[in-house]
């Protein structure tokens, strides 16, 4: 079983890499099929085999072998431990599903944002509408859940344009949709713990991508990706994160 979600979530994964290339170029994620960027020959489904293919061509195009970038099988083994971290903590449940879209969206969101600064809209529309189809449900019999999100949204989203204001534009446009995005999915009490570990992840990232001359010191450094990660870590141990704190600040209260 944990194999079978595993290689779901690679070939998921390899959808994703088409989503990453193609959407801030413009291109149709579905026409043409997958071609190599390089020599434009249609792929096979044996050339679409996630990891596999590219070992079996040691990383080149099997036609004009060109080399291909290990960001192919990286983002297709990524997603497929995504899957599986998720479905350790949630089993088979509308969860589970909910977090799997949630979490590959962030991760080509992380992506794109680190390479090209930009967060396409069309990823936060995306997020929307998979929120509203799966939610519409328990947003009528819960509508408990539906408040909880919109003070999310406007805590989260309100919070980061305030930042945006602040610093003029230390903070992108993209990062305040996708938060406000994030307040509405999750609430206003995990939101708020995604936004407090973003700002300690964007700091310590900050800092190690500088100090290995990665980023120099008066490069933009994209927040999307710490973000992302910011709330995958809240997704899979927000709990835990919140009950140790309390434990901490009730010792600290009773000492
Ligand atoms: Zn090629």
């Amino acid at each position: 079983m944990t194999l079978m979600i595993f290689l779901y979530g690679m070939i998921i994964g390899s959808f994703l890499n088409v989503c990453i290339w193609r959407v801030p170029r413009g291109e149709s994620i579905i026409f043409p099929p997958s071609h190599c960027p390089n020599c434009n020959t249609r792929l096979k489904l044996y050339d679409l085999v996630p990891v596999l293919s590219y070992i079996s061509t040691g990383g080149k195009c099997r036609y004009c072998f060109n080399q291909i970038s290990t960001q192919y099988p990286l983002v297709e083994v990524a997603n497929g431990l995504l899957y599986l971290l998720i479905f350790h903590k949630y089993g088979f449940s509308i969860d589970s599903l909910i977090y799997c879209l949630l979490g590959s969206l962030l991760l080509v969101i992380g992506i794109v944002d680190y390479y090209s600064q930009i967060i396409p809209n069309e990823f936060i529309i995306t997020g929307f509408g998979i929120l509203l189809i799966l939610n519409i449900k328990s947003y009528t019999t819960e509508p408990s859940l539906l408040l909880s999100g919109v003070v999310g949204l406007i805590i989260a989203g309100g919070f980061f344009l305030f930042i945006a204001i602040i610093t003029a534009g230390g903070m992108g446009g993209g990062d305040i949709k996708l938060m406000a995005m994030l307040g509405l999915w999750l609430g206003w009490k995990l939101v708020l713990l995604v936004m407090l570990l973003s700002f300690v992840l964007g700091a310590l990232g900050s800092l190690i991508l500088i100090s290995l001359k990665i980023k120099g010191r008066k490069d933009y450094i994209p927040f999307g990706p710490f973000i992302g990660i910011a709330t995958l870590l809240t997704v899979l141990y927000g709990d835990d994160i919140i009950n140790l704190y309390i434990d901490f600040a009730l010792k600290g209260f009773l000492s």
